[in-house]
């Protein structure tokens, strides 16, 4: 029997535990510090589709990403899980320059044709908003897309990891090699992946690898409402700012972006009521709101901000993925699925050479 480890139990950890603990003859098992992780602190906005970005490998795993999740929502519920972490309420594109949103409106047009999940596209005036959240400000017309979805990153592993029913080893755990065989935590296994996010080139520094992963703070606060905010869609302003109204009145407000913090997971409350004095300008009502949390986590990026996954050099049988960034909540389940698939030795929907491990991960 096969012996695979999985050190990371993030949105692609998990994904990888769920997808192999399907496969005859394999057995899993997780490690997963938790501390700090990009998943659980995230804001789980899943809309790809109108990014500006101009590479194309990251913009087709995206899109695919997206798409990925009906099929996972499909097989948690066929093996009787509830997929209530994740919504399709839509979401409102605002624009400093109104002027900007019919040249958004025809990008997303054209990609819907690939891309059918971005569903109703419309440009709504002020009076037509008013209908789903009675008091939004500092717009006159927006965009909506109906496919535009909330994911409750935490939720999500959770169910995940519930329905795989692997050992779940909650700590942090150094990597080892032994011949062909990879050693953690006193046991042997021959296949690893490690999915540890931003904490990569920590856990390959042992083995000899220089990695090219950067960390990233990110911080957002989460709000209680007294409004039902079930229906309302994601709230996209230009720059940073982020509301994402979940079910019964909860709203997340995020996210920062901080290079020069490494993995400091310190609350910042000046940046957080930046955040919430704008976040106010444009939904007043999060002023009579009260608040709940207020989560920190650490992104992972690369010198050119891509994403990576497969193989890793010269190393049998060990596997990575990182870099996910801003967006791995979108990417995240289809790369955890596709490790699984190249551990299985199954077909790969992504190209994995548009994705090279060896472009960030080397041995020195
Ligand atoms: C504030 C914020 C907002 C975001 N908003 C969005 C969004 O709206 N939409 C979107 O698509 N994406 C969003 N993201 C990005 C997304 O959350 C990440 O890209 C994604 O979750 C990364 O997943 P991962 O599995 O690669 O890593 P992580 O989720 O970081 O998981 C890695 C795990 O590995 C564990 N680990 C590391 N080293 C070890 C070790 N030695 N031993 C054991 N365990 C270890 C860590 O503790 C962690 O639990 C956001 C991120 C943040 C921080």
């Amino acid at each position: 029997m096969k012996k695979v480890a999985i050190v990371g139990a993030g949105i692609v950890g998990a994904t990888a535990a769920y997808y192999l603990s399907q496969a005859p003859d394999l057995a899993v098992t997780v490690f997963d510090e938790g501390k700090g992780q990009a998943t659980k602190a995230a804001a789980g906005i899943i809309s790809p589709w109108f990014s500006k970005r101009r590479n194309k490998a990251w913009y087709k795993m995206a899109r695919l990403g997206a798409d990925f999740y009906q099929t996972l929502l499909a097989d948690l519920e066929q093996a009787g899980y509830s997929a209530d972490f994740y919504q399709q309420t839509g979401v409102y594109l605002l624009k400093k320059n109104e002027e900007k949103l019919a040249e958004l409106y025809e990008l997303a047009l054209e990609r819907r044709a690939e891309s059918p999940l971005i569903g109703d596209l419309q440009i709504l005036k002020r009076s037509q908003v008013e209908e789903t959240i009675p008091d939004l400000q500092g717009f006159e017309r927006l965009l909506y897309a109906s496919g535009g979805a909330r994911v409750d990153g935490a939720l999500l592993t959770q169910t995940l990891l519930a329905a795989s029913g692997v050992k779940v080893y909650s700590k942090k755990v150094g990597l080892e090699q032994q011949g062909t065989d990879y050693i953690i935590d006193g046991q042997v296994f021959d296949t690893v992946i490690l999915s540890c996010g931003a904490w990569l080139g920590e856990v390959l520094a042992p083995l000899g690898y220089e990695v090219d992963v950067r960390p990233q703070k990110g911080q957002l606060r989460d709000y209680q409402l007294s409004l039902t905010t079930d229906d309302y869609p994601v709230i996209m302003p230009e720059g940073e700012l982020d509301i994402i109204p979940f079910g019964a009145g909860k709203v997340s407000v995020g996210a920062t972006h901080e290079n020069e913090q490494g993995f400091d997971l310190t609350v910042d409350k000046v940046l957080l009521d930046q955040l919430e004095e704008e976040a106010q300008t444009y939904f007043p009502a999060l002023k009579e709101g009260e608040v709940l949390a207020e989560r920190v986590g650490t992104r992972a990026y690369t010198s050119d901000f891509s994403p990576f996954f497969g193989q890793v050099p010269a190393s049998p049988n060990l596997y990575a993925a990182s870099g996910l960034g801003s967006s791995g909540l979108t990417t995240g389940p289809l790369i955890g699925q596709q490790l699984a698939q190249m551990v299985l030795g199954e077909d790969l929907l992504l190209e994995p050479e548009n994705y090279p491990v060896a472009r960030y991960v080397n041995k020195v």
